[in-house]
């Protein structure tokens, strides 16, 4: 693979929009710094009427305005070459100077949640605008720490990030991949190339040596991540204990605006219900492929082995514009932006993050990292990307920066949401059945299978972890290997052969360094899932709805967001009409292969 020195400049992302030069970016990190001194200076001691409430909020917003594109500038620098020095340290000393202006600045909520709640609320009056962001913070009250304490936590910022960072320094630094050998021929091997590529082989030989190889080189490291994570996990018990949460759970999903039912439900449902369907779709894979047996380095083939469409990133953009043309000239438009103003960085390089994500900096356009491997599967994930930059572009241009970001459990609906309106878009364009065996067995296979799946065997492990952790437990590699293995192997029963090295799975994603993000995935799908399916009966109505939930930003609750695009979460309706959707579509697999086999 290429050095990130060597790539073209069309398939990079323009991060000059966020500064045109490193002196400008020195320049925004230095005022910050002393803006931050004056607001202390203006503020400190100082907050105790509603028209002091209402300053301070307004000084610290604007504070939060200047400092995320210096945070995003540093971190997507970071995101392209993990392994570059400049980089890293300039990553490090924006880190330790956010911390320090947290810290500083840490005494606003603290005063403000030592007023009387009447004043708050008269603040609310006063600033309307605010009024979401004092309710948020009012809701906080119970857990807050003495203000020296929260001061105190606050300056240890990095420190607490320390662990997800090790992590990724141990897989995407350290870890080195050797090439691996079938029949005498060797062959690269990387975490993106596995990921990308070498786990979706078609040669079953070649990509079990890979699955094997890679095995091999995480286990070396399975004792320093799982130590890295335990830290991580430890860190986040002492802070709910501290803040007087009830367990781990209600502490984690606390910003999340959601209880334990819900997290649960998700969780629970699909280990259940959906885990019937799943094995039939992969006894249809084996099948198709003329495997022994399936085992779970088989689980992430196409299901057709000789059918690959591909496409180049000039080609994308035009997919892109069709298949979410639904969505609107806005959208549309935004779509054209992103491609003309470099806002997706496609290039496939050495030291670059692995997997795909979308940055969306308040007050500037969204970024989307990807490594464009040329598979055709790669419109959803861009289709994906595009949907949370979609969100925040139209989040951002109407709600102020309190109010823009949704709670977690709503932020993978309009990301997976692109990903139905982009299938349905090649479906309907199409009659050719190997086509389109090729787009539902890629909705599948990626789009619920990813999210339903892979994330949700990560939340149903990441779930036996934290009951650990909040009985005040540790863990170490050969637990978290027994705990994953456990999972996997519910899940798919005898269906599938849990071999050597899936048990090491748990070392791949970075979402547990996140929280309870993993069970999310499946809970954004379920809502864009039942949007989509108005989306289908009601036409523009359905959208306009949509448009609208966007636009709301994070004003609402998960609960609420889903009402106003007409879906009920608080009962299971959903997650169950969900699952026999995915049913049907494996039916649909099962029939196209006979038709196709005929
Ligand atoms: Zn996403």
């Amino acid at each position: 693979m290429i050095n990130r020195s060597e790539v073209k400049i069309e398939e990079t992302w323009d991060l000059s929009h966020l500064f045109q030069t490193d002196e400008e970016f020195e320049k925004a990190l230095e005022e910050s710094k002393i803006e931050t001194t004056k607001l202390v200076e203006t503020f400190k001691g100082k907050i105790t009427d509603v028209d002091s409430i209402v300053n301070v909020i307004k000084a610290s917003q604007k504070l939060e305005e200047k400092i995320i594109p210096i945070a995003t500038f540093a971190n997507l620098a970071l995101s392209v070459d993990q392994t570059n020095d400049t980089a890293q340290l300039r990553a490090a000393k924006v880190g330790q100077a956010i911390a320090s202006i947290s810290a500083d600045i840490s005494f606003v909520t603290s005063e403000l949640l030592e007023l009387n709640e009447s004043l708050l609320e008269e603040a609310s009056k006063k600033a309307p605008e605010y009024a979401n962001m004092i309710k948020q913070l009012i809701r906080k009250k119970p857990y807050q720490l003495h203000p020296e304490a929260e001061k105190a936590l606050a300056a240890f910022g990095t420190t607490f990030d320390g662990p997800y960072e090790l992590y990724n320094t141990t897989k995407l630094v350290d870890m080195k991949f050797d090439d691996f050998e079938v029949n005498g021929e060797k062959y690269p091997l990387s975490y993106n190339l596995f990921e990308g590529d070498w786990e979706l082989e078609h040669d079953t030989e070649k990509r079990r040596a890979a699955f094997e190889a890679f095995s091999e080189k995480l286990k070396e490291y399975q004792h320093t991540t799982a130590k890295t994570y335990d830290m991580h996990l430890q860190t986040e018990k002492t802070n709910s204990d501290l803040r007087g949460y009830e367990s781990i759970f209600d502490s984690l999903l606390f910003n999340q605006q959601v209880d334990r039912s819900l997290y649960n439900r998700q969780i629970d449902v699909i280990m259940s219900e959906l885990a019937p369907h799943m094995r039939r779709y992969a006894k249809l894979v084996q099948k198709v492929h003329g495997l022994d047996k399936m085992t779970f380095a088989d689980l992430k083939i196409p299901l057709d082995p000789s059918y690959e469409p591909t496409i180049s990133v000039e080609e994308s953009r035009k997919y892109m514009k069709d298949g979410l043309a639904i969505m609107g000239e806005d959208y549309v438009n935004m779509l054209d932006r992103s491609f003309d103003e470099r806002w997706i960085d496609f290039a496939q390089n050495k030291g670059k993050s692995t997997g795909a994500f979308c940055s969306s900096p308040y007050g500037h356009h969204p970024y989307i990292l990807i490594s464009w491997t040329s598979r055709m599967n790669e419109v959803f994930v861009l289709a994906h990307e595009l949907g949370h930059a979609g969100h925040f572009y139209l989040a951002h241009q109407n709600q102020n920066i309190f109010n823009s970001r949704p709670s977690l459990y709503f932020i993978e609906a309009p990301s997976t949401m692109n990903e139905m309106l982009m299938a349905n878009h090649l479906l309907s364009n199409s009659t050719d059945a190997r086509f389109k065996r090729w787009v539902i067995s890629t909705i599948i296979a990626r789009t619920y299978y990813h999210n339903f799946v892979t994330h949700l065997l990560e939340a149903a492990y990441q779930r036996k972890v934290y009951e650990i952790v909040d009985q005040g437990g540790n863990v170490n590699a050969s637990i978290l290997n027994k705990l994953k293995k456990e999972v996997l192997e519910e899940f798919w029963g005898g269906e599938v052969e849990i071999n050597d090295g899936a048990e090491l799975t748990w070392m791949r994603q970075p979402h547990y360094y996140m929280g309870l993000y993993p069970y999310t995935y499946s809970a954004g799908l379920t809502i864009a899932t039942q949007v989509y399916q108005r989306i289908q009966t009601e036409g523009s109505k359905a959208v306009e709805d949509w448009i609208e939930v966007l636009k709301a930003g994070g004003t609402k609750d998960p609960v609420e967001l889903a009402k106003m695009a007409g879906v009920d979460i608080t009962t299971d309706q959903p997650l169950k009409d969900t699952i026999a959707f995915i049913g049907s579509l494996i039916d649909q697999l099962e029939q196209l292969t006979e038709e196709i086999e005929k």
